[in-house]
């Protein structure tokens, strides 16, 4: 390699703000998202800036493989440096960590991340497609969303938050949760050392 050269896969690239969704609909729906929120804030080159609400919303699914379990959803907002395709595949490591079943994507899931805004890119490649393809169809995605940005604009469809949501048909019900998010891993630590004997 020439002197100065990066390493292959060492390139910084350029910090963009982007939104993952998450949701839960088996198991401890908010345990396992406050862990998925936790998580986020250990992504590497990478700072989370917002947390929505949790909230708790009726699948949407009209084939009904998800089962009758309503989700826990939310948005984590984040400054991030690592490129989509990292993303994804630590966002699909971290699903498994936390017990998605790979064999039935389609059923039930303690976890699902999604990533919906990756800040004005347009991707379009084999396993990612960025803007979230459903994002502006989902009333489970945008509450959170304007929440936590109101105007931050979708890419190709040039509409803010805030006005993808005033347009929405979607009816299903999703309800803002009073709980804070991420609590139970604010205030201790995810594990801890046993003492020295
Ligand atoms: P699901 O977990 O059911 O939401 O679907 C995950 C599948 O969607 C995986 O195979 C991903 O490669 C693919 N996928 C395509 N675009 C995205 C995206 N923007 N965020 C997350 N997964 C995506």
């Amino acid at each position: 390699m020439e002197r100065g050269a990066k390493k292959p896969g060492t390139q910084l690239m350029a910090q963009e703000t982007i939104f993952i969704g998450f949701g839960s609909n088996l198991g401890d729906r908010q345990e396992l998202c406050d862990r998925a929120v936790a998580l986020m804030n250990l992504l590497p080159l990478s700072q989370v800036t917002g947390v929505s609400s949790y909230y708790e919303t009726e699948p949407v699914d009209p084939e009904g493989r998800l089962g009758e379990s309503w989700f826990y959803n939310g948005v984590v907002r984040l400054e991030t440096s690592l490129s989509p395709t990292r993303l994804l595949d630590i966002l699909q490591e971290t699903e498994r960590g936390l017990g998605r079943n790979d064999t039935d994507r389609h059923g039930p899931r303690t976890i699902d991340f999604d990533i919906l805004l990756f800040g004005q890119q347009q991707i379009d490649q084999p396993g990612l497609t960025v803007p979230h393809p459903r994002l502006h169809q989902r009333r489970f995605v945008l509450e959170p969303l304007v929440e936590l940005d109101p105007a931050f604009r979708h890419p190709t469809l040039h509409r803010s938050m805030r006005e993808l949501l005033e347009a929405l048909q979607d009816l299903s019900r999703v309800n803002k949760l009073d709980i804070k998010p991420g609590s139970k891993y604010r205030s201790r630590p995810a594990c801890s050392v046993p003492p020295l004997s």
